[in-house]
């Protein structure tokens, strides 16, 4: 008997409803818990599967699943979003209460944090009043442990009527057990205890009234403790209760005579205690007696001082004087490793590339296929994906595992913390910090993640200004420019430090833009009060180097690259016949080109540039290769092994400073790519919301270009 995983290559997002039919026979274990406790890592060491871990609460938006087997059944392993509580207040919260719910799930793994116990009870408190098929994984053990937090197992099963495993799920140990122990109560093996929060005499005999009505029902009874769906009636949860009507399809949990002894009870508790928020309150405060109360029983604190360094370094790093400087100095550390990294391996994969080019053509001049076709090929497709590769590969490679370090260290939380009331001026969510920092690997990544925002007015506004951020299409072109015409002048040493500097100004550009933007929404469009938020600054943890390697070279750096490369080689193509193709002895490129020539002279650019940004509309990758492939075409034949030849390429047609100015303030600020406008359609469910994420940023970046453009010419003028 072992533990064997299966890997399905990818973490699958799932409906609620849907998990279950998809294989009857499957078991389903939900696995829950508080954000940040380490749910993924235990979904992952389980499953084998690459689902984003990360030390910061609210990374997980939606249900992500996956296989394993053990002791010869097949288990479907449904990672949820984390949750402080059952009574959801944000979308995400919803999803995972929800699965909770109405999943069908056959047991829960409730993943507490050992080092944090206390605050993680309040939650298994509540689960365990749902159902009592719960398997307590009580993880970070190692983190406990080394805070001298001593945590006696068998008390907390013996207070919780559940059974208790400790694991180190990074390490993957205590797996095993808790497996076994799932197994068991899958099986029916497992003596539970059913160990009840008691709210008192006058909401517990209201809820046994409600209950009558509901105990009857088999839909019900099979789900969820009744008991526990009539004290979210007496509470007057609406929106679970639309909920359990929609899953459940019954009429009789909402029928009329219920919902008059509903109002009932409710009225018979306000006459006695004169307080409109006493049911909720009450609820809420005997669970968290309570697990203060399990808590003391059986955890023992060795060391009562074990978080003081945690304490310490966020005083520094997340200091009103000292907070923000850091941020911005990490910010541009960062941008000179990865540009000072980048440039040899670039200079080195790119001659590899292009040098294969002259073998591919000798290879399809040999080939029984026409000049046209073997030219498409070679110089259209194969050209773009080298550029692509040559150009993205190593700056991404040193980017991503950097910023992959700062998430698992737990630097993303200390920066919404420290731009929160920046965003709170603006009138938006102190969370969009997050939602933009995952925006720099991929817009569409943080159009998704701004779910982790509850109002949606202020979601809205996350959605609409997430494009500010670069993402990593747009890094290698905004380097690219900026090296070749701002810091190519400057001698070596200082050059990479310049290139940081200027792009982490345009950083703070776009990031200034968002603040601005998002103000302007929340005073037009979208008006409102900001709403508060708790954001848990979670421990520092040393960051596992090797997973962080692997995890974002394999995970974000591949999977973004196959994503450019797949959108760039059929682009490729096309760009090249619309360059090859002739209509009155002009291609249609320079037609096209010639076409928003004056247009694009206005802002800065030229037509090509321009065309480049608008075919560059599945992928921003491209924008780049579109301008070499254009200007090629348009006469110099060149072999563009470094940027020092892609310089004379652009100055050959005509590219100033103006021009590398207005080209990336575009490239910062223009409409976002097709894969972030079709989320943005998905996450709204609003092509009015979708239009407007493309004509704000647009509109700007004209303005702004145009702007540019003319100061520009007119200081060259003087
Ligand atoms: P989730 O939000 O609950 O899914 O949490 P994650 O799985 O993303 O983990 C949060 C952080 O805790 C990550 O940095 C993990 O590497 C780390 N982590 C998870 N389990 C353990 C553990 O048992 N021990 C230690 N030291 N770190 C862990």
């Amino acid at each position: 008997m072992g533990l064997t995983n299966q890997s399905t290559g990818k973490a699958v997002v799932s409906e609620t409803a849907l998990i279950k039919n998809q294989n009857p026979n499957d078991i389903i274990i939900a696995i829950a818990g508080n954000p940040n406790v380490g749910k993924s890592t235990v979904f992952n060491s389980l499953t084998g599967l690459r689902q984003h871990t990360g030390n910061w609460p609210g990374k997980t938006v939606a249900n992500a699943q996956g296989k394993f087997f053990y002791n010869n059944k097949t288990f479907r392993l449904v990672d949820i979003p984390g949750t402080y509580s059952l009574m959801a207040n944000s979308v995400e919260e919803e999803i995972a209460r929800d699965f909770i719910c109405f999943g069908e799930a056959d047991a829960i793994i409730t993943v507490v944090d050992a080092s944090c116990l206390q605050r993680s009870l309040n939650l298994t408190l509540q689960i365990l009043e749902v159902t009592r098929n719960v398997v307590v994984c009580v993880n970070l053990i190692d983190e406990a442990r080394k805070k001298k937090i001593h945590i006696d197992l068998d008390e907390l099963s013996l207070q919780l009527g559940v059974p208790t495993v400790a694991t180190n799920a990074r390490k993957g140990q205590g797996l095993e057990s808790l497996m076994n122990e799932v197994d068991k109560m899958c099986r029916g093996n497992t003596k539970t205890f059913n160990i009840k929060t008691d709210y008192g005499d006058l909401i517990e005999s209201s809820v046994d009234k409600i209950q009558k009505y509901i105990n009857n029902n088999d839909k019900v009874s099979n789900l969820m403790d009744p008991r526990w769906l009539s004290l979210r009636m007496l509470d007057e949860d609406d929106k679970l209760i639309r909920k359990a009507n929609e899953y459940l399809n019954i009429n009789d949990v909402n029928s009329h005579r219920l919902e008059t002894v509903i109002s009932e009870e409710r009225e018979r508790i306000f006459q006695n205690v004169a307080d409109k928020n006493y049911i909720s309150d009450k609820i809420v405060s005997e669970i968290i007696h309570k697990s203060d109360r399990i808590y003391k029983q059986c955890v023992k604190l060795q060391n009562k001082q074990y978080n003081k360094t945690d304490r310490l370094i966020d005083k520094i790093l997340t200091s009103k004087i000292t907070g923000v400087p850091i941020m911005i100095l990490m910010l541009m550390g960062i941008f000179w490793l990865t540009i000072t990294g980048a440039n040899y391996p670039s200079e080195l994969i790119a001659a590899g590339l292009f040098s294969f080019q002259d073998k591919l053509t000798q290879f399809f001049a040999c080939a029984p296929l026409s000049n046209w076709i073997g030219n498409m090929l070679v110089m259209g497709v194969y050209r773009t994906l080298a550029w692509v590769v040559s150009v993205m590969l190593p700056p991404m490679a040193i980017f991503f595992p950097l910023f992959t370090l700062l998430e698992d260290v737990g630097y993303l939380p200390r920066i919404a913390f420290n731009l929160d009331n920046f965003f709170k001026k603006a009138g938006a969510h102190g969370k969009q910090a997050l939602t933009m920092c995952m925006g720099f690997g991929c817009n569409a990544c943080g159009v998704i993640g701004c779910r982790i925002i509850q109002s949606p007015r202020e979601r809205l506004i996350a959605i609409l200004t997430n494009n500010f951020v670069p993402c990593n299409g747009r890094f290698p072109t905004l380097i690219a420019i900026i090296t070749m015409f701002f810091a190519g002048y400057i001698s070596s040493p200082f050059r990479s430090f310049i290139s940081s500097l200027i792009l982490t100004l345009v950083i703070l550009l776009g990031v200034a833009l968002t603040f601005l933007v998002s103000s302007f929404l929340s005073k037009t469009f979208l008006k409102g009060i900001p709403s508060s938020f708790i954001l848990e600054l979670p421990p520092y943890r040393a960051p596992q180097v090797g997973k962080v390697l692997i995890r974002s070279v394999l995970d974000r750096t591949v999977f973004v690259l196959a994503r450019a490369a797949a959108v760039a080689a059929p682009a490729g193509m096309v760009i090249w016949i619309m360059a090859n193709v002739y209509i009155n002895n002009t291609s249609i490129l320079t037609h096209c080109s010639a076409f928003l020539d004056p247009f694009a002279r206005l802002i800065g650019l030229d037509g090509v540039i321009l065309l480049a940004f608008i075919l560059g509309f599945p992928a921003n990758e491209i924008v780049i290769p579109i301008i070499i492939m254009s200007y090629m075409n348009t006469g110099s034949i060149l072999e563009l092994e470094s940027l020092t030849e892609l310089h004379s390429l652009l100055v050959a047609n005509g590219w100033t400073p103006i021009t590398a100015i207005c080209t990336m303030l575009f490239s910062l600020i223009h409409f976002p790519c097709g894969t972030t406008c079709w989320t943005i359609r998905k996450e709204t469910g609003s092509f009015k919301w979708t239009a407007l994420s493309i004509l704000i940023p647009t509109v700007i970046g004209i303005f702004i270009c145009f702007i540019v453009c003319q100061i520009g010419k007119l200081i060259l003028s003087i």
